[in-house]
């Protein structure tokens, strides 16, 4: 072995196997009999423009302790197992790191929002002057958004036939097998985890022990969901009280696996033609957040910007208020509390949830989508920024491929549809457990609180609103 290092930069992709940019680093240092070092950096540079978010934090706190487990488990000589960690603007750690280090190549997966594609150019063009090897690869989508065209080679800016395309003209490949290093290069001036200073509240403790972590934790969810859940997911997914989705989102947000391996496991083998509807209808979703990836490469202001201009001129009311009833799950109608207080109390919030707090908190309340999106960033364990914010304009209207505004849900109805026992409901507010499947949905004064906006009313206002506009626009 030589002296000289192969840096394997991790980002969104905290796992050892099916790592495209891990594992050509690791058969490139085996050639070049260089040792490899592994970096996390805690950028300070933002990406984007929103921070990370509470919950992310936890998540990433101990994403990046069960990385470190297994990968100092799968080391084949024990020593210098930690991985790296920096805290800063990586492209100065980068600088910093080529002054003390023979630094022979750096992989990375890439990302693919619009200031770190910048960003990552930048970092590229630099190393390349130096003469250092610089390779990246797709590690975080089946097929990357500038691939998947239209028939005139346009843009997709609808759901369906992004789908298509991405079946009609792309081959998903193999899953790549863990990479097995041999030397590790731990750099002295690293930090220790506890350095990134990740967990600093009491709220996030309470995901201890509630979510297991990490890559192998990742696994075998796949693993049970396959075997008992798959098949049944177009039938299941749109009830809370069930427990019919993956919940492999904050896994899936944090790359302790991949969309690929995802792919591979739910066909077994099989031509996609051949496999369950349920098996179908899953893999859908994970189209779904492809989409959304699409989505933020063509509209890189996704957090902050409608996608639909006409809505630029909506009347939003701005009720602070309102906003921390709707936060703090107070707004009266059971269906849209509990759902809040799922998020409070897991971390997590079944999608139909999503959808009708989301609804609730832009067409009854009327408040601006973004609050409730930065909301749902800080709060939610799988907070994704191409995913949340795409998925909030959709619910609110001005997204691309969007619901249109007029089809307002009506929360009773919701709750009475797929939560008819009113299970759900019960289990986040449960001194409302003794009210039959009638009244849960809609309690009476004496029962529970008085809702905060009669939905005739708020429906009415709603679709007002939405009339001006249109006025305005034509
Ligand atoms: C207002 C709103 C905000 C959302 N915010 C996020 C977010 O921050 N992060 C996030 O990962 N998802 C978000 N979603 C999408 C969806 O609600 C979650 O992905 C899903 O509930 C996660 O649960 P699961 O892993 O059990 O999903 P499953 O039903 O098991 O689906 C499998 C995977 O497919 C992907 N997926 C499923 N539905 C969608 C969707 N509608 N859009 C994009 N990807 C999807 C996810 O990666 C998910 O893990 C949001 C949806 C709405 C309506």
């Amino acid at each position: 072995m030589n002296s000289e290092i192969t840096i394997v930069w991790l980002r969104n992709d905290l796992r050892l196997e099916d790592n495209p940019a891990l594992y050509h680093a690791n058969e490139y240092a085996k050639k070049n009999n260089s040792q490899i070092s592994i970096i996390y950096i805690l950028e300070n540079f933002n990406c984007l423009s929103t921070d990370l978010g509470s919950a992310s934090k936890w998540w990433l706190y101990n994403s990046l302790k069960k990385f470190n487990e297994n990968f100092s488990n799968d080391l084949i000589q024990k020593n210098n197992f930690d991985i790296n960690l920096f805290k800063g603007d990586p492209e100065k750690i980068f600088s910093d790191l080529i002054k003390s280090f023979k630094i022979n190549g750096i992989f990375w997966n890439r990302r693919y929002e619009s200031k770190c594609v910048e960003r990552d150019t930048k970092i590229k063009s630099k190393f390349k002057t130096l003469n250092i090897n610089v390779q990246t690869y797709n590690g975080k989508v089946l097929v990357e958004p500038w691939n998947i065209k239209g028939k005139q080679n346009q843009n997709l800016k609808v759901f369906t036939p992004y789908k298509n395309s991405l079946l009609e003209n792309h081959f998903i490949p193999e899953s790549l097998p863990i990479s097995k290093i041999k030397y590790h290069f731990k750099i002295s001036s690293s930090l220790k985890l506890s350095e990134l200073n990740l967990i600093s509240n009491n709220w996030m403790k309470k995901f201890d022990g509630v979510w297991h972590v990490g890559e192998k934790a990742a696994l075998t969810k796949l693993e049970k969901f396959i075997s008992n859940g798959i098949d049944d997911y177009d039938q299941d997914r749109n009830f809370p009280f069930k427990d019919g989705t993956s919940k492999l989102s904050p896994h899936l947000h944090f790359g302790e696996i991949s969309p690929v391996k995802i792919w591979n496991m739910t066909c077994n083998n099989q031509n996609y033609e051949k496999i369950s509807n349920g098996r179908k209808v899953f893999l859908s979703e994970i189209i779904w957040r492809e989409f959304a990836v699409n989505l933020m490469f063509l509209y890189p202001n996704l957090d902050k910007i409608n996608i639909k201009e006409n809505f630029n001129n909506f009347k939003w009311n701005d009720d602070q208020e309102n906003f921390k009833v709707w936060t703090r799950g107070n707004t009266g109608y059971p269906i849209v509390d509990a759902a809040m207080k799922e998020l409070w109390d897991t971390g997590w919030m079944h999608n139909r949830a999503r959808m009708i707090t989301a609804s609730f908190l832009t067409k009854h309340l009327l408040i601006p989508w973004q609050w409730g999106a930065n909301w749902f960033h800080d709060t939610l364990l799988d907070a994704d920024f191409a995913s949340n914010y795409a998925s909030w304009q959709w619910v609110a209207g001005c997204g691309a491929d969007a619901a249109p505004y007029f089809r307002i849900f009506n929360p009773l109805t919701q709750s009475s549809k797929f939560d008819p026992s009113g299970q759900y409901i019960k289990k986040y507010i449960p001194e409302l457990k003794n009210l039959d499947s009638k009244e849960i949905h809609s309690p009476s004064k004496s029962s529970y609180k008085s809702m905060i906006v009669d939905h005739k009313f708020a429906r009415e206002r709603a679709l007002n609103t939405y009339s001006l506009l249109r006025k305005f626009n034509s």
